[in-house]
């Protein structure tokens, strides 16, 4: 049987490496000539981690990564609003890594060299549009970036696009959808060597929905040199939600210090300098906070949809790794049990997986676990003397347990995974 996935980026790559595990060699197409670390931070949540473990990648994270200990969450003038510990510190069977988005993507890289056949992957070839065969195979088409000619068809049993926010196997099954939604907020993102802050393995958020500073480490090779090199993102809102983006997003897009910072001026606390931390940072990335509606369908015939082709969400919770990290577990699934059925696995991996991801991304457009730095702002503008005077300990646990079982990291269903897989 053979399975062709359009995109070796996180999603693909642990699609491929799930598919092998179930005796099913795929072969990935990716667009880029070569890969390169790109991006800053990500964060691999438990549920995602346990599925990682299970493809025998979970001592690599450890190698490069940074086992988050704590979130905390603080307003914007550094009171702590709420803290809780992640990974194996909350008791979970496997950790919260946060680590480099480029190393990890590297580290499934080079398993899915090591373990697929030869020449399963391959770079410079973009997709372009696929058929379905009267014999309801598919047939695609690429374009060769080296010599920017066509080629093709080349026929396949399955094909997945797994090729992110500007999906264009998504694009065919949805011409008219036009670029991504944009929330009115931008993101400037960076990583820089600092040194350690709180317990040097804690994820902190500050501010409120419209002002907002998210910070985690992400290198172990740092922390055991007694340092942190440390991804942080500013966000700022500027529009509404709906307005067309200010620019195009661009995972590559250099940002600049003035466009953001003295918004950021005051926020220094005794446990960390925020405007010190990002004045210090030579290269800072530039991007619109955006995701795009729900769709009715992933799945049609042969053809479906993986991770953010599938389901964009913004950057809220942690979850747009994780989330492809199990769309990838999910689909092999159903393909190795119906293999003779794929039109009728995919369907069926779709109506797992759409509404549980639609969910997420309606929840975080309500910002997610954040609203709870929302509710203390509104209530607490000025800051607060006594927390429990402006949220109730009831309703800050309650707000933390509810995203953690929508998006599935609930501790139930993290060792139903974590068990499944031994
Ligand atoms: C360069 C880059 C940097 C990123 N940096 C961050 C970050 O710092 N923090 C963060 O939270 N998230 C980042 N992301 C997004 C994050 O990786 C995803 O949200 C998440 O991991 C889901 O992964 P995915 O595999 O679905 O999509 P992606 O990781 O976006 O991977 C999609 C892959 O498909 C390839 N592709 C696209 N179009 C085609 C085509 N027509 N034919 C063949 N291949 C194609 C792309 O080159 C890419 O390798 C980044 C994504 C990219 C591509």
């Amino acid at each position: 049987m053979d399975v062709m996935i359009i995109g070796a980026g996180i999603g693909g790559l642990s699609l491929a490496l799930s598919l092998l595990e179930k005796g099913i060699n795929a072969t990935i197409y990716e667009s880029v000539r070569e890969i390169k670390p790109l991006g800053v931070g990500i964060n691999v949540l438990p549920h995602a981690t346990a599925i990682l473990t299970d493809l025998g990648l979970q001592d690599r994270l450890r190698e490069t990564g940074i086992e988050t200990k704590e979130l905390c969450y603080f307003n914007k003038f550094g009171q702590e609003i709420w803290r809780e510990p992640r990974g194996i510190a909350a008791g979970y069977p496997v950790p919260q890594f946060s680590i480099h988005r480029g190393h990890f993507q590297k580290i499934l890289l080079e398993a899915a060299q090591q373990r697929l056949a030869k020449d399963s992957i391959r770079f410079g070839l973009s997709y372009k549009r696929h058929t379905i065969t009267t014999s309801g195979k598919v047939a695609v088409w690429f374009e060769d970036r080296n010599t920017n000619k066509l080629t093709g068809p080349l026929i396949t049993d399955a094909l997945i696009g797994a090729d992110g926010i500007h999906s264009a196997v998504r694009a065919g099954f949805y011409p008219d959808e036009g670029p991504p939604r944009w929330s009115g907020a931008v993101l400037w993102r960076a990583a820089v060597e600092s040194a350690p802050f709180l317990s040097g393995r804690s994820m902190i958020m500050a501010g409120h929905a419209d002002q907002k500073i998210v910070i985690y480490p992400i290198s172990r090779n740092a922390f055991e040199r007694g340092k942190s090199y440390t991804n942080w993102i500013a966000e700022l809102t500027l529009g509404q939600s709906g307005d067309p983006a200010p620019t195009k997003e661009s995972w590559n897009k250099a940002g600049k210090k003035e466009d953001f910072l003295p918004e950021f001026k005051e926020w220094v606390y005794d446990w960390l300098d925020y405007p010190m931390l990002a004045d210090s940072t030579n290269e800072i990335f530039e991007f619109p906070m955006v995701d795009r509606d729900p769709v009715e369908a992933w799945s049609f015939g042969p053809v479906t949809l993986l991770g953010d082709a599938a389901h964009p969400m913004y950057p809220i919770g942690s979850n747009g790794a994780s989330q492809a990290i199990i769309d990838a577990r999910t689909l092999a699934n159903f393909i190795a049990e119906d293999k003779l059925d794929i039109p009728g696995a995919l369907k069926n991996y779709e109506a797992k997986r759409l509404p549980a991801t639609a969910a997420i991304v309606a929840a975080n457009r309500r910002q997610g676990p954040d609203e709870i730095m929302q509710i203390v702002h509104e209530r607490a503008p000025n800051g607060f003397k006594n927390l429990d005077d402006v949220i109730s300990k009831e309703e800050r646990e309650q707000i933390a347990a509810k995203y953690k079982q929508l998006a599935g990291f609930d501790h139930a269903t993290v060792s139903k995974v974590a068990q499944s897989s031994k």
